[in-house]
C-alpha cells in the first residue's frame, strides 16, 4: 500500500468536494462531492475507479455529509480507515496576514482561521466546518490547512496597498491578499518544468480562468502582483463576479437604488460578470448564444477579453517583459477563442498564438505559440487537489521530523 495518500477537502457553504490523492504518483484514487448540505434533497456523488455511486436524502450538516462520503469509500470497497491516509489537506481560502505556508491544524489554528472570517465571510466559516468535521471523523490523522492567499503573501507593498487611510486599512486588515495562489504556484511550476527551466529563471504571467478568474505576475518564481484583492471579487470579469468596478458604484447603489449591503454583495458576487451581462455564466453556453447572434452575449465576451488584455498589458510592464504566458482552469484550458483573442495583435511584444496548436484538442501541458516566438504561450491544466496533497504531506513530514 502506498504511503503518500492524502485526503483533500474543499469545503464550501453548502457543498464539500473531496479527493483521495496519491501525492507521490499524482493520481486521484477516489473523489466525490457532497451537495445541498442543510436541505432535504442532499446528494453525495462518489467516484472510485470506473465506479460512481450516489446517495440521496436529507444532509443535516457538513459533519453528516462527510460521514456519508466516508461511508461510500467503504461501500466502494476502499474503506478510508484501512487506506493508510497520511494526512488530510484542507483548502482554506483566507490566511490573512497570519498564515503564509501550509499549517498543521491545531485548536489554535482553527480559532485563528475562524477569526479571519470577517475577511472571507463566504468562505472561511465553511472551511472551518469542514476542518472540524474531518478532525472528528479522522482524529488520528494529521490535518493541514493550505491557504489560497499564501503564494501572494509576499506581494511588494506597492502592489498590496490600497490608496486609502493607512491607519484605517491596518486596523481592519484591508490590503490586497490575492487568491487562487495554490493554482498559480502549481501552474507556474509546471510551466517551468514543461520548458525544462527553473522557475527562478523565468518571468511568468499565469491566467487562471475558471468560473472564478485571476491573473498573476511572477518574477523569477516570486509573485509580484495578482488581480484579486482583499476578496476574490477584484480583478478579471468572472462567471458571476464583476471583477474591477468603480467603488463609487457601490455607494451609488446604496444611496440611489436603495440596495442593502447584502443586496449589493449578492449582486456583485453572484449576479454580475458574464451572468450579469448575458444571463449565463458558463462559457460553453455563452459561446452558443454568441453563435446564435445574441448581442448581450457578444458584449459580455468583449468586456471579458478587454479586461483580460488590460491585466496582461499591466503585467508585461510590471515584469519588464514575460518569458511565459500560461492559460489554465476551465476556460483557460478549453477555450481556444479566449486564448487567441486575449493575445491577438501582440507580435511586437514577441507574443503570438499558432492557430493549429491552439485549436488542437489536448488535456496535457502544451505550447500554443510558434517555436520561433520570443514568449512561450502555454496551456497547463491546473490541479489544485494534487498541489494541496503535496503541500499537506510535506507539512506533515516536517512537523513530525
Ligand atoms: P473551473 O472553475 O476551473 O472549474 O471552470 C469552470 C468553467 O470552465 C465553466 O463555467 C465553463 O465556463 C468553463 N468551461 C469548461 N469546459 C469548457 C469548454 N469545453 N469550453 C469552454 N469553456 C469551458
Amino acid at each position: 500500500m502506498t504511503n503518500s495518500l492524502v485526503l483533500v477537502i474543499n469545503s464550501g457553504s453548502s457543498s464539500v468536494k473531496y479527493q483521495l490523492v496519491d501525492a507521490a504518483g499524482g493520481e486521484a484514487v477516489a473523489s466525490g462531492i457532497v451537495e445541498r448540505i442543510g436541505e432535504d434533497d442532499g446528494i453525495v456523488t462518489h467516484h472510485c475507479g470506473t465506479e460512481t455511486i450516489e446517495h440521496r436524502g436529507p444532509i443535516r450538516d457538513h459533519a453528516e455529509g462527510l460521514a456519508l462520503a466516508f461511508g461510500m469509500f467503504e461501500q466502494s470497497g476502499y474503506p478510508l480507515s484501512g487506506a493508510g491516509v497520511r494526512s488530510v489537506g484542507h483548502r482554506v481560502v483566507h490566511g490573512g496576514e497570519v498564515f503564509y505556508k501550509p499549517t498543521v491544524i491545531t485548536d489554535e489554528v482553527v480559532e485563528q482561521i475562524s477569526r479571519l472570517s470577517a475577511l472571507a465571510p463566504l468562505h472561511n466559516p465553511a472551511n472551518v466546518t469542514g476542518i472540524e468535521s474531518a478532525r472528528a471523523l479522522l482524529p488520528d490523522v494529521p490535518q493541514v490547512a493550505v491557504f489560497d492567499t499564501a503564494f501572494f503573501h509576499g506581494l511588494p507593498a506597492a502592489a498590496s496597498t490600497y490608496a486609502i487611510d493607512l491607519d484605517l486599512a491596518r486596523e481592519h486588515g484591508i490590503r490586497r491578499y490575492g487568491f487562487h495562489g495554490t493554482s498559480h504556484k502549481y501552474v507556474s511550476g509546471q510551466a517551468a518544468e514543461f520548458l525544462g527551466r527553473d522557475v527562478a529563471e523565468l518571468n511568468q504571467i499565469v491566467l487562471h480562468l475558471g468560473n472564478g478568474a485571476s491573473a498573476s505576475a511572477i518574477l523569477r518564481g516570486t509573485a509580484i502582483d495578482t488581480s484579486m484583492g482583499l476578496t476574490p471579487l477584484e480583478g478579471l470579469v468572472m462567471g458571476t463576479r464583476s471583477g474591477d468596478i468603480d467603488p463609487g458604484i457601490v455607494l451609488h447603489l446604496r444611496r440611489s437604488a436603495g440596495m442593502s449591503v447584502d443586496d449589493i454583495d449578492d449582486l456583485l458576487n453572484r449576479r454580475s460578470g458574464l451572468k450579469g451581462l448575458s444571463g449565463v455564466n458558463d462559457f460553453r453556453a455563452l459561446g452558443q448564444l454568441i453563435d446564435d447572434g445574441n448581442t448581450a452575449a457578444q458584449l459580455a465576451y468583449d468586456v471579458y477579453i478587454h479586461r483580460l488584455r488590460r491585466y496582461i498589458g499591466a503585467y508585461l510592464i510590471e515584469l519588464g517583459g514575460a518569458d511565459v504566458i500560461t492559460f489554465t482552469a476551465g476556460v483557460g484550458e478549453n477555450s481556444a477563442s479566449v486564448r487567441a483573442d486575449a493575445l491577438r495583435g501582440l507580435g511586437r511584444f514577441g507574443i503570438a498564438v499558432d492557430d493549429a496548436r491552439n485549436t488542437a484538442k489536448s488535456r496535457v501541458a502544451r505550447r500554443i505559440s510558434p517555436d520561433s516566438a520570443e514568449v512561450a504561450v502555454l496551456v497547463v491544466p491546473t490541479n489544485e487537489e494534487l498541489a494541496i496533497a503535496r503541500a499537506a504531506l510535506a507539512a506533515t513530514a516536517s512537523s513530525s521530523a
